[in-house]
Parts: structure tokens; C-alpha cells; sequence
């Protein structure tokens, strides 16, 4: 057989400082001999040389390959984060996104010499609305959350608008954790309700909370538990009923490209992340987009500027009296609207389709074939990840987090852990559309392994990771006492 697990084999090369590496007189580049006389630099250049270290361009290479071979990415293994969608996304989206006419633009530069970035602002918010089922949206949010705050925004100025304002937003156990900072970002304050046994709202309990000075409620479909909120059209006419809006959170839309549109569901604001679901790499903090989707009456409350298009020219409209106003300084992280826009258009309606069907299978394989090994608390098939837990392992005192850092040897980035809060011990894995069969084989093979050590060798699972370049950390002392330092 095989070496069935992508593993590490220690071939990890330790890197001192540059500074450490210097030598004197060593150099990157060659120069010309000098044939002309040296010259003092003017007064206010006096002073020490700046100690910079000297080394040869192969001294550089080898050490920021080296320590770009300390980190861990999409495209060196899986990444089976979830709620996050940390799927491979094609380079051409980057190519694209650095062409010079996109990466050059400026955003000063007037709407008569940016006609292409407008177009392209404004085909994405219209291809994002046909996926969506809205019939506007804007991309101007920077973040998920940020869509989320611009989302609760609309729904502050549209209750402003209606006369009264309300104080409160029902949101479930399952949403995403920002999604009760952003409700209070707008001074709501959040009414948290329970799911029902099946890990799924139940409407009743809706019904039980919902009142005139709730503004809404916050909807993360499908949930944190990878699972679609199955009475979605019922507890938003409740809602609907009491004259609440209904925000979703379409961070998940991975899972439901082409085949539900949250639009038709009755939901009344929805945001997406492209950096999840529209390619864009994720993670380090890096540039994001969090577009914001309204049903028609919502639609004079959207940020400015708004990109339209006037026979065959576009512009960007300011004069919106009941806007909310700006969101970002110019339009948005135009960069990432390039690469959803080269994602959407590659892919093709069917394209992002089936992306969202390899997306559902991939994590029902894994929920299948893992459910004997690891317990499965919601054992119903699942949308694009699913939630295990260390309970089959507590009687071995292994938890989810050794799990998780014993997976590092075998070569895979760990899952989320303890996330969501509904399932003690989370251990939630979302495998996405991009990874094949054979890779999603090697780490169900892996997480067997893991199981199987934790029954026969628990003592040696509490010091894994043992393979990688830093093994366990003390993390209560990395807390307490960071050194920062390197
Ligand atoms: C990631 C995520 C968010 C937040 O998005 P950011 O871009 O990280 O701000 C919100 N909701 C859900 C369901 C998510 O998965």
C-alpha cells in the first residue's frame, strides 16, 4: 500500500535572522566598477551606514523560501476549515485582478477614464443579484461583518423611516458569532433563542419572541451547523408578520450557488462574502468583500456612491437622500469585485452549480464515513460541512484539540474547533468542492489513524504535534506572558 497520508517527513529547514546570516562585504548584485570619484552625501545624510545585512541573492532566496516552507496554505494541503470556505481558488482570478488597466486604476481618476471598472462593478452587483434572487445589490462592504453592519444599517434606517424604531434582534445560537456584534454595532439589543432538536429553528420559538419592538431577526442559512434552516419561509412571514425584516447571512452561499435563491425565501437582506464563495483567498487578514443584497424597498437605503448605467455609459450616483452613506473610503476593495467577476464568468450559471454540489457532497462523504469514528450530534445530511465531536474519545481523555493537533502530523491542516457553541467539543469540517476524492480519502484515513491512537496510545496524542517545526505550545502561557520578539 501506499503512504496513504500526505504526513511530514521533518525536512523542515530551521532559518536564523538575516543578521545572523550577514557577512561582510557579501552582495546580491554586481555593479559596475566606480569611475568616478566619490562624493560626500550632503549634510543631512551624515551619520552610521544603516546596519543592514549583507548577504548573496542565493542567501536571500533560500531564506524566504525557507520560511515560506514554515507556513501552511491551500497550496501546500487541505485546509478543511469550517464556516469558512477556505477552498482552492484558480490563479487565472489572480492574473486577472493584476492586469494592468484593473491593478493601476485609481480611484480618483474620474468616472470618464474608469468606464471598464464601473462596467465591472456593475455587472457583478448584477450577476450577484440574479444568484441571489435580490433585485439590487452593492459592493461596496469590505468584510462579511462589514456587510452584516451595512445590512443592520438598512434595517435601523428603514424602521427610522417607518416612524418608529425598534430595539431589539432575535438571533439564533446557530449564526456566525459576528453577527450579535453587529446588531449591537447599531445599538440593538440581541434576544438569543435556541434551535430546535433537529439543530434548526423552530418556529414557534420565533413566534414566542417576536414583537413589535424587535426589528428583525439574523439568520445565518445554512447555519453554523452546516445544516439549511429547513422553516425559513415560515419564520420569515412571523417576522414579516410583526413588520421585522429578515437579515441573512449568506456567508454559506458555497453551499447553495444555483440552486436556492435567498431571495425567493423571503428574506429581505443578504450578504454574501465573495472572499468565500467567489474566490479570493482568505485568511491573514487580507483584503475581503462583503456585498449587500435588498429586496426592491430597501433599495433607496443603499450606500453611496451607487454605479448605474445611463444608455451606454456608467456613473456613480451620490444623490440618494435616504441612503445610509458611505460604507468605505472611494468604492470597495475593487481588486476582489476582479476576481469574483473572473470566477463568475469562468464558471458559468452550471459552473457554480455543480461547485456548489461537490461542495454538499464532499462534506456528506466525510459526515458518512467519519460518523462511526468520531460522534456526529445532528446525524442528518448535511449542507457544505459538517459537526463531529470528541465524545467517543472522552473516555480515553482525548479531547478535540488533540485531535486536531495530532492531524498537523499527518500533514493537514487542523478543522475549526469548538465552533460553533451548540456542540460541546466541536470538531466541524468543510471539506469544499476543490478537494478530490482521493484527497478527502487520505484525510478521512488520517482522522481513523488519529481515533485508533487515541484508543491505544493516548499518553503520546496530549504531545502531538511531534513532526512539526514547533511542537505543542504552552497556549495558556503564550497568553499570559507573549514574546513577541521572534
Ligand atoms: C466568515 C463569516 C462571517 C464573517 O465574514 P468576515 O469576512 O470574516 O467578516 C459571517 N458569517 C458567516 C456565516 C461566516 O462564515
Amino acid at each position: 500500500m501506499m503512504n496513504k497520508q500526505p504526513g511530514t517527513s521533518g525536512l523542515i529547514f530551521n532559518e536564523p535572522q538575516l543578521w545572523d546570516k550577514s557577512r561582510e562585504g557579501r552582495c546580491a548584485v554586481s555593479l559596475p566598477k566606480m569611475d568616478v570619484d566619490r562624493s560626500p552625501l550632503g549634510p543631512e545624510l551624515t551619520g552610521d551606514a544603516p546596519d543592514l545585512p549583507q548577504l548573496s541573492e542565493l542567501d536571500v532566496v533560500r531564506h524566504f523560501t525557507r520560511l515560506s516552507q514554515w507556513n501552511f496554505g491551500v497550496d501546500s494541503g487541505m485546509y478543511p476549515l469550517g464556516s469558512c470556505t477556505m477552498k482552492y481558488n484558480p490563479k487565472t482570478n489572480e492574473v486577472q485582478a493584476a492586469r494592468q488597466g484593473f491593478a493601476g486604476a485609481h480611484p480618483l481618476a474620474g468616472e470618464e477614464f474608469s468606464q471598464g471598472a464601473l462596467r465591472l462593478m456593475y455587472d457583478l452587483e448584477q450577476y450577484l443579484a440574479e444568484i441571489t434572487g435580490f433585485p439590487a445589490v452593492t459592493v461596496q462592504p469590505a468584510a462579511g461583518a462589514h456587510g452584516e453592519l451595512t445590512g443592520m444599517l438598512i434595517i435601523h434606517a428603514y424602521h427610522a423611516k417607518q416612524g418608529r424604531q425598534r430595539s431589539k434582534i432575535i438571533i439564533p445560537d446557530t449564526a456566525h458569532g459576528t453577527n450579535p456584534a453587529s446588531a449591537s454595532l447599531c445599538g440593538y439589543e440581541s434576544i438569543n433563542i435556541k434551535s430546535g432538536p433537529k439543530g434548526i429553528l423552530d418556529p414557534a420559538i420565533v413566534a414566542e419572541v417576536m414583537d413589535e419592538d424587535t426589528a428583525g431577526i439574523m439568520i445565518t442559512n445554512p447555519n453554523t451547523l452546516g445544516l439549511f434552516e429547513e422553516n425559513i419561509k415560515e419564520v420569515c412571514e412571523i417576522v414579516h408578520a410583526k413588520g421585522g425584516l429578515v437579515y441573512g447571512d449568506g456567508a454559506n452561499m458555497n453551499a447553495i450557488m444555483g440552486i436556492v435563491k435567498p431571495g425567493d425565501l423571503g428574506i429581505d437582506v443578504l450578504h454574501l462574502n465573495l472572499h468565500k464563495t467567489f474566490s479570493t483567498p482568505h485568511g491573514g487578514g487580507g483584503p475581503g468583500s462583503g456585498p449587500v443584497a435588498v429586496r426592491k424597498d430597501l433599495i433607496p437605503f443603499l450606500p453611496v456612491p451607487r454605479v448605474e448605467k445611463e444608455l451606454d455609459t456608467y456613473k456613480f450616483v451620490t444623490d440618494c437622500p435616504d441612503s445610509i452613506g458611505r460604507m468605505h473610503t472611494f468604492y470597495g476593495h475593487f481588486g476582489v469585485m476582479v476576481k469574483a467577476y473572473a470566477y463568475i464568468l469562468s464558471m458559468g450559471g452550471e459552473g457554480l452549480k455543480q461547485a456548489s454540489q461537490y461542495a454538499v457532497l464532499n462534506a456528506n462523504y466525510i459526515k458518512e464515513s467519519l460518523k462511526d469514528t468520531l460522534n456526529l450530534p445532528y446525524d442528518r445530511p448535511c449542507m457544505h460541512e459538517c459537526v463531529f465531536n470528541d465524545a467517543n474519545q472522552q473516555e480515553y481523555h482525548i479531547t478535540t484539540m488533540d485531535m486536531a493537533k495530532r492531524l498537523l502530523d499527518y500533514g493537514f491542516h487542523p478543522p475549526t474547533v469548538y465552533f460553533p457553541l451548540v456542540v460541546d467539543g466541536a470538531f466541524m469540517v468543510e471539506p469544499t468542492e476543490t478537494e478530490s476524492k482521493e484527497d478527502i480519502d487520505q484525510f478521512i484515513d488520517a482522522v481513523k489513524a488519529i481515533a485508533a491512537e487515541a484508543r491505544q496510545d493516548p499518553e503520546s496524542m496530549h504531545k502531538a504535534p511531534v513532526k512539526t517545526k514547533v511542537t505543542r505550545l504552552d497556549e495558556v502561557g503564550a497568553a499570559r506572558k507573549p514574546c513577541l520578539r521572534g
